[in-house]
């Protein structure tokens, strides 16, 4: 199964690739993780991207799409996979559908986590992260037991810096004009798959669900024949 989650920042992508990966067995793979954590080592990759990540802006295809190259190419994505934050443009989109069909694979699912700009902000603004699991909280709806610890690892938590206010509002206006595109390109031959992300978790869990349950029956027929 191979699946790209695309949504504003703040609308539950990594939450629900969370929730797929665990039922599935597949990785779920976030190009932001991937860079944090290349920023928080202080190695070569993590200086190069930095000033992108801080400014809210996007990193240039070529090295993104090395980076995920890199890690599609991991053993354990042999099964399949879950892009959160990638494509974010319509030519890492592309690049990607040609890259994965010199192998005779593609995306079979681009699902679009939808919520609204004034959301995504009132999310992101109260979005805290646990520094150790990458756990996600939220200071009202759902708050850590012990305030600024993680409930899973105990863990610190702490704020994005990039999910400043003015960060934030630099980031929605980078998505609407390089990332939105994208849902096109998907909805053109009938890979798009829209989810109504303003309710609660598990609620758009069962909606993702119903259509992968799908598309694995669909894969299960085809690997049949
Ligand atoms: P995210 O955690 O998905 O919100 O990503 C955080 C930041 O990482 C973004 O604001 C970009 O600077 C960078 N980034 C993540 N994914 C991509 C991508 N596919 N293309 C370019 N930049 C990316």
């Amino acid at each position: 199964m191979r699946l790209v989650l695309l949504g504003l920042p703040g609308a539950g992508k990594g939450t629900q690739g969370d929730m797929i990966s665990e039922k599935y067995g597949i990785p779920h793979i976030s190009t932001g993780n991937i860079f944090r954590d290349a920023v928080a080592s202080g190695v070569g990759l993590g200086r190069e991207v930095n000033s992108y990540i801080s400014k809210g802006e996007l990193i240039p295809d070529d090295l993104t799409l090395r980076v995920v190259q890199e890690r599609l190419n991991q053993p354990d994505c042999q099964r399949g996979w879950i892009l959160d934050g990638f494509p974010r443009t319509v030519l890492q989109a592309r690049e990607l559908d040609r890259s994965l069909a010199k192998s005779g694979l593609n995306v079979e699912m681009a699902c679009d986590v939808r919520v609204a700009q004034r959301e995504a902000i009132e999310r992101i603004s109260n979005r805290r992260i646990c520094s150790n699991c990458g756990a996600v909280y939220h200071l009202e709806q759902h708050r850590a037991e012990e305030k600024g610890t993680c409930d899973a690892c105990g863990g610190a938590l702490y704020r994005r810096t990039d999910d400043s206010e003015e960060t934030v509002r630099k980031r929605l206006d980078v998505y609407m004009r390089q990332t939105h595109p994208v849902l096109h390109y998907y909805a053109r031959d009938g890979r798009l798959y829209s989810i109504d992300g303003a309710r609660p978790i598990d609620v758009v869990f069962a909606d993702v669900d119903h259509y992968l349950q799908h598309l694995a029956e669909e894969l299960a027929v085809g690997e049949a024949q």
